[in-house]
C-alpha cells in the first residue's frame, strides 16, 4: 500500500479514542463489553484504508469488525471513512498484528480476514508473512475452537504458501476460490487492492480455512 507522509495523522488519531482504540492491551478478554452487546467479533489483519471492514460492518450489522493496521497514514483514511459514517460495530487498532496476543484473550474471535497481505516472495523474508507458522500459532490462540480465517489476495505465490502453511499447522481448508469474481459467492466486500488489481485483470484467489480444535 502506498504510504504518503501525513504529518498530521497522529494527532487526528488521537482526537478520535472512540474508534482508534489507543491502549487495545486494557480492553483484551473484554471487547464484546466495549462494543455494549456480545455479537461475534471479527478481526482484519492488515486492514488498509479499510474499505473492506466499514463494507462488511454495513452488510453485518450483527457482527463487530476489529481492523488492525500497522501503518499511520494508511489507517488515518480508514478513520476517515469511519466519521463520514460513523458505525457503532466498528473499531480500529494502529498496532503490529505480531502482537495481537497481547490484545485479544484466548479463543475471543469469531473469524479472521487476511485481505492482500504483503506477499514478502523473498525466501529469507518468510517470517514477515502474515501466513507464517507464528502468525498462525497466534491467530489459533485468539480463535476459537472451529474459528475461520479468512484468505484473499491476488498473489499466486502467497496463495499457495498459505495453503500450504495451513496444512501443515492444522487447518483445514473448507472453501477454495481460483477466480472470486467468476464464482457464486456474492456476498463477497470488495477491498482496495482487489478493485485495483481485478481491474489490470489479476485472478482473486480466496480461501477460508477453519483451526480444527
Ligand atoms: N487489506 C487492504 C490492504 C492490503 S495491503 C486491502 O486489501 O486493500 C497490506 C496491509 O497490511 C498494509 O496496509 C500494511 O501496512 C498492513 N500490514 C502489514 N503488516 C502488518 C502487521 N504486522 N500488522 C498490521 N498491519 C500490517
Amino acid at each position: 500500500m502506498r504510504v504518503r507522509n501525513k504529518p498530521w495523522s497522529k494527532d487526528k488519531i488521537a482526537e478520535h479514542p472512540e474508534v482508534l482504540i489507543p491502549n487495545p492491551e486494557n480492553y483484551k478478554g473484554k471487547w464484546r463489553e466495549l462494543f455494549g452487546n456480545d455479537h461475534p467479533l471479527h478481526l482484519e489483519v492488515g486492514a488498509g484504508k479499510g474499505q473492506f471492514i466499514l463494507g462488511m460492518a454495513r452488510q453485518y450489522p450483527l457482527i463487530n469488525f476489529i481492523g488492525i493496521e500497522i501503518e499511520e497514514s494508511i489507517i488515518v483514511s480508514a478513520l476517515e471513512k469511519w466519521l463520514e459514517e460513523p458505525q457503532p460495530n466498528v473499531l480500529l487498532l494502529h498496532k503490529n498484528a505480531q502482537h495481537i496476543t497481547e490484545f485479544f484473550a484466548e479463543h475471543e474471535l469469531d473469524e479472521m480476514y487476511l485481505n492482500f497481505s504483503d506477499p514478502w516472495p523473498k525466501r529469507r523474508h518468510e517470517k514477515r508473512r502474515l501466513t507464517y507458522a507464528e502468525f498462525l500459532k497466534s491467530y489459533k490462540a485468539i480463535l476459537k475452537s472451529k474459528g475461520k480465517l479468512n484468505l484473499k489476495t491476488d498473489n499466486q505465490g502467497l496463495f499457495e504458501y498459505s495453503l500450504e502453511s495451513f496444512s501443515k499447522h492444522g487447518l483445514q481448508l473448507e472453501q477454495i476460490s481460483l477466480n472470486l469474481h467468476a464464482s457464486d459467492y456474492t456476498e463477497n466486500v470488495r477491498t482496495e487492492y482487489e478493485e485495483k488489481f481485478s481491474k489490470k485483470g489479476h485472478c482473486i484467489y480466496r480461501c477460508e480455512a477453519v483451526f480444527l480444535q
